[in-house]
């Protein structure tokens, strides 16, 4: 068996000791004589992997008592349309930060329920940076304000947390949650699609605060009301069993790594080793503002586009797969999550200083 170092944007890799404890556990978990695909997630053997999985993930992120943490479905798409049916009832305005492909996604969906107004956005020079906060024209009376702190397609990542003082702070995290250390209480609502930096496809994650539940319109999807999920533990419907319990396997292998301090150190690290292979050569370019460049996601560029299908193809050789860039960006881009080895990095900048030599 070869595995391959896969710098996919989401869904990600898995660490293998991860996939290797599942496919232990895969046939009986624990002596119940039944996989976790099998159970009830009503059974007492399914609460306690449920718990244990919140439990660990609340320790990691240091996540205060006054906040819930909830695993749904639907996605950080589904949030999209959850935040605003959660936090404006009765309509209303909330304030959003433009800053990419998702920040415009999250946008468009929230204009189905709330009168969005844009506080600022970076469309119109391509996306290559973070607006100061002293430039956002932000709305008094808006019920909460959006960002995307990671714009996974653009590599544009926020280095720090936007002040709002009493409005509460909602951040779609899907591609940078779990990278580092985060002070919680600065967010009223944190969310993130499972498949970068969590587990599997098919769950996601709401960290929300207490006094932001109970506010839903009445029309809000039973599934996506943030008061009937928490009061149900997540389960009031059949969640993702299997997703949730690999989910849990995934924080404590970060658990083992010296928790987000441990992975912090090793995510900058790594993505420095690229930076500093594009900055030190003129066959590459990152389109990306130096301060906010991405710790999770690098694009970037070769001089020549016509050496983009031989890049990639040489690469795939070399067991370096999924590089293409978005089709909105062109170029490459590696995505670098937890999960991707230092050693991975490195073969993937060995490789590119390779292929300059050969067609620079
Ligand atoms: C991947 C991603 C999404 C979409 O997530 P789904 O789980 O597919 O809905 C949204 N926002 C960001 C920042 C992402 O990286």
């Amino acid at each position: 068996m070869t595995r391959v170092y896969n710098f996919s944007p989401g869904p990600a890799m898995l660490p293998e000791p991860v996939l290797r404890q599942a496919q232990a556990e895969l046939l009986d978990w624990r002596g119940t004589g039944m996989s976790v695909m099998e159970m009830s997630h009503r059974s007492e053997a399914f609460r306690s992997i449920a718990t244990s999985a919140e439990m660990t993930l609340r320790e990691l992120m240091a996540i205060p008592e006054h906040y819930r943490i909830l695993f749904l479905q639907g996605g950080a798409t589904g949030q999209f349309a959850a935040v605003p049916l959660n936090l404006a009832g009765d309509g209303g305005r909330a304030d959003y930060v433009d800053t990419g492909q998702w920040s415009k996604k999250a946008i468009q969906e929230a204009r189905r329920y709330v009168e969005v107004n844009v506080v600022a956005s970076t469309a119109a020079t391509g996306y290559h940076s973070v607006p100061p906060q002293s430039e956002w024209q932000v709305d008094p009376g808006a019920l909460y304000l959006h960002y995307t702190p990671n714009e996974t397609i653009g590599g544009v990542e926020f280095h720090w947390v936007p002040e709002v003082g009493d409005t509460p702070l909602v951040a779609d995290m899907s591609s940078t949650i779990l990278s580092r250390p985060l002070d919680v209480s600065r967010f009223g609502i944190i969310y993130a699609g499972a498949q970068k930096n969590i587990g599997p496809a098919g769950l996601t994650v709401v960290i929300v605060r207490d006094d932001l539940i109970g506010r839903a319109d009445s029309r809000a999807p039973a599934v996506l009301d943030y008061k009937l999920q928490a009061d149900a533990e997540s389960l009031y419907n059949t969640p993702p069993a299997m997703a949730w319990y690999v989910a849990g396997l995934v924080f404590d292998w970060i658990k083992g790594q010296g928790g987000l301090p441990g992975l912090a150190e090793r995510n900058q690290r790594k993505a420095q080793i690229l930076y500093s292979t594009i900055d030190g050569s003129d066959f590459y370019q990152s389109p990306v503002d130096r301060e906010c460049r991405s710790w999770m996601n690098v694009p970037f560029t070769l001089a020549e586009s016509a050496l983009d299908k031989t890049f990639l193809e040489k690469a795939e050789e070399a067991g370096l797969v999924a590089l293409k860039g978005h089709r909105s960006v062109g170029g490459m881009r590696a995505s670098i999550y937890n999960a991707m080895p230092e050693e991975g990095v490195v073969a993937l900048a060995t490789f590119m200083k390779d292929f300059e030599e050969r067609h620079g």
